[in-house]
């Protein structure tokens, strides 16, 4: 996927203020400080985009950006918020999982997990929990450039195998560096197939075609 336009849209402070879900999302999720506005900004080639995430007012919202004017990137508020209060945390935790759990145009979610530590309770339990609610996602490791490649890969399979502990399928995995680049190509391809794919997929579902649905000659739903 070539990243030709990368634009802010809003940032939703309740699942109510999200744009209406006409266009696929990819959302992007993480613990504070995992790296997460790197991966965007690396991922879009745009030095500061992800960094309107990070303005006073904003680390607490749902951040949307328009990408090739025909899908968007999510950027989810990190979890484990520590300056936010119990209060706000769990306001938070409930709009984020009602996010993920019922957002019809959501096409995946790229879960990002430090690549430098050994696996971490609040990420299993969170993957487990998007595992039970059937969220599709992928786990995108972050900073291995930081470790060497024999640490990052120990404690990406130390990861994988405590998610099979509770799951027959894994999920795909991509280790990355914003810092090289490594991995955001593949990254690239990975939205590509999952985007055109929903955007397929809507096509079927709503008899829409395309973006430019100056055609109006009612084609009839022909469900196979
Ligand atoms: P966020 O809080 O999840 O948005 O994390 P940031 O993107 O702000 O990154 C947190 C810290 O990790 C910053 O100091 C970044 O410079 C650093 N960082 C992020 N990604 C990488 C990476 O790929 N390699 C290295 N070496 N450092 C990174």
């Amino acid at each position: 996927m070539k990243i030709k336009s990368a634009d802010f849209l809003t940032a939703a402070i309740s699942l109510g203020t999200c744009p209406p879900p006409d266009q696929p999302e990819i959302a992007v999720i993480g613990r504070s400080n995992v790296g997460k506005s790197s991966l965007i900004n690396a991922f879009v080639n745009r030095k500061g985009l992800a960094n309107i995430s990070k303005q006073p007012g904003r680390t607490q919202t749902i951040n949307f950006f328009t990408i090739n004017q025909t899908w968007r990137l999510v950027d989810l508020p990190g979890f484990g918020f520590a300056k936010v209060s119990k209060t706000n945390r769990e306001r938070f935790g409930k709009m984020i999982s009602a996010f993920l759990s019922k957002r019809q145009n959501l096409a995946a979610v790229l879960v990002l997990i430090d690549s430098n530590i050994p696996p971490q309770q609040i990420d299993l339990d969170f993957t487990q929990w998007l595992m039970g609610e059937g969220v599709p996602f992928v786990l995108v490791f972050t900073k291995v450039d930081r470790v060497s490649t024999a640490k990052a890969t120990t404690n990406i399979e130390a990861f994988t195998a405590s998610m099979a502990e509770f799951s027959d399928n894994v999920p795909m995995v991509f280790p990355t560096s914003s810092a090289t680049k490594f991995g955001i190509a593949d990254l690239h391809q990975l939205v590509h197939q999952v985007i055109t794919q929903k955007l397929r997929k809507r096509g079927k579902d709503d008899d829409v075609e395309s973006e430019d649905e100056e055609q109006d000659d009612d084609e009839d739903e022909d469900e196979a």
